[in-house]
């Protein structure tokens, strides 16, 4: 069935109301060389470096998802908040790397005290929850301990498509760390020579990432 031009207009006009939600967000926190965020390291490093030097920017979907990410964060904050006292939401944290590096983001959950203990969590929505949590999730968590100096953290996965929830107990380790300062310093080496690194989503294999990705056209990493 086609679509009418009212269909149309609503449509537009709700994808309209989020980016212009998405810009306010992204207003709050400015893309600068040497300042680089927790929830975006461990994605495609040549995403990060387009997002660096050609600005940034969301496909539709993306959005779509973002924001539907955005509204299971805030639920599940007051979830937490009908039985256990959370002691801040959406924490900033700083992370020194080297004198001209450093990850700035913030951290989605701390409980502030569940039987004399404090709880450093993340919140990942998905379609899928993994058998193990994405590395990506890992690397992020990484810095939020080491930040905040937790030696453990939680991911917790709520599955959008099914309903199900699970969490992951994640312990901070050296081996992860040191990823986690590698690619920092290798995206930074990127953007300063201003020349992308290799196409890392697609050579993984993880061509739906790069079908979502607002750079594919820059980016041409080969057939999808
Ligand atoms: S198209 Fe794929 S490989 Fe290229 S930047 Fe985007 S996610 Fe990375």
């Amino acid at each position: 069935m086609s679509k009418n031009s009212e269909e149309e207009k609503l449509e537009r006009i709700l994808k309209e109301g989020l980016d212009s939600l998405w810009k306010k967000e992204k207003s709050e926190h400015q893309i600068i060389k040497g300042v680089y965020y927790p929830s975006y390291i461990g994605s495609c490093l040549r995403k990060q470096y387009y997002i660096y030097t050609v600005g940034e920017s969301v496909t539709s979907e993306e959005l779509v998802i973002f924001m539907t990410g955005k509204g299971i964060h805030e639920l599940v904050v007051k979830a937490f908040g009908e039985k256990v006292n959370v002691e801040s939401i959406e924490a900033k944290i700083n992370l020194e790397i080297t004198n001209k590096i450093k990850l700035s983001g913030r951290v989605d959950i701390i409980i502030a005290d569940l039987e004399g203990k404090k709880y450093l969590i993340e919140v990942k929505s998905a379609s899928k929850i993994p058998d193990n949590p994405y590395e990506s999730h890992v690397l992020q968590l990484h810095t939020y301990m080491q930040a905040l100096n937790f030696n453990e953290g939680y991911l917790l996965y709520w599955n959008k498509r099914d309903g199900n929830i699970r969490v992951f107990k994640v312990i901070k380790n050296d081996e992860m760390m040191k990823k986690l300062y590698e690619r920092i310093v290798m995206l930074d080496y990127y953007i300063t020579i201003n020349s992308p690194p290799p196409p890392e989503s697609y050579q993984e294999g993880k061509k739906w990432e790069c079908k979502k990705c607002p750079y594919l056209n820059i980016c041409n990493p080969g057939p999808l």
